[in-house]
């Protein structure tokens, strides 16, 4: 189940990313009060998304069958839209839908947004999703039940098929009917943008004290990128150095 929440949200992230024509970062990260305490992913102007989930301290792995609200229990999730240039942006929205695509429906709809639906589809192994939004233009457009018609069209269309068929073939299947224009498909892979200056950014949030403990105990200082598990490691100098100047040295080969 958590594989497959963290799926939905890849897919959720790839198509907000390219409806909001972002050149930036844009995250979504939904908190959690039960056994998952956190669900985040991200895309990067690149193309790629990371993605990662973590469970509530000392809770145990949850059930496959476990619905969303009871992996989540509540809370919230927030959208941020980090643009290169510009000012940060952040949405948030309750957790009281019983799924992702439910709980981010509600939040275009308390947004002042184009209408937009979403259906999210994830199996562990792939991840697929549909987004529907109204063109603002449409008032020049006389076919005026087609936003109406796209959406039932769209409540049809089931998990399999979102998982199963490639992308025209599923246009096809729910809109036969109409006239499809199918744009040039974008690739997406994994990418992960951490590197040992931002990692040693995080570090030195842990405070003085706290480094020189583990440095005490350990005689470096070790950590892994949550994302892709790249080690980072900075020695008793490497830290010395990164407290007198505040950010990173460069990496040594030991
Ligand atoms: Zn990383």
């Amino acid at each position: 189940m958590v594989n497959r929440l963290l799926g939905e949200l890849l897919a959720a992230v790839a198509l907000l990313t390219d409806t909001v024509k972002l050149d930036g970062t844009l995250s979504i990260e939904v908190r959690g009060k039960g056994t998952l305490a956190l669900l985040m992913a991200e895309s990067n102007p690149g193309g790629e998304l990371r993605a990662i989930a973590r469970l509530a301290e000392n809770a145990p792995m949850p059930a496959d069958d476990a619905s969303f609200l009871e992996l989540l229990g509540g809370g919230q999730i927030m959208i941020t839209l980090d643009p290169r240039e510009g000012h940060r942006y952040q949405g948030i929205v309750a957790l009281d839908h019983d799924s992702l695509a439910g709980c981010l429906a509600a939040y275009f709809a308390q947004s002042e947004q184009l209408p937009t639906r979403l259906w999210l589809a994830a199996d562990g192994q792939r991840a697929a999703g549909l987004l529907l939004q109204r063109m603002p233009d449409e008032s020049r457009n006389q076919d005026l039940d087609a936003w109406d018609r796209s959406v039932m069209l769209a409540e049809t269309v089931k998990e399999e098929e979102l998982l199963g068929l490639a992308p025209e073939a599923l246009l096809q299947r729910l809109y036969h009917e109409e006239t499809v224009r199918i744009f040039e498909p974008k690739s997406l892979r994994f990418g992960c943008t951490c590197s040992r200056e931002r990692i040693a950014s995080a570090l030195l949030t842990l405070g003085e004290a706290e480094l020189r403990e583990v440095l005490a105990e350990h005689g470096s200082i070790d950590t892994q990128c949550h994302f892709c598990h790249t080690a980072y490691h900075f020695d008793e100098v490497d830290v010395e150095a990164l407290l007198v100047e505040g950010k990173a040295p460069p990496a040594q080969l030991h």
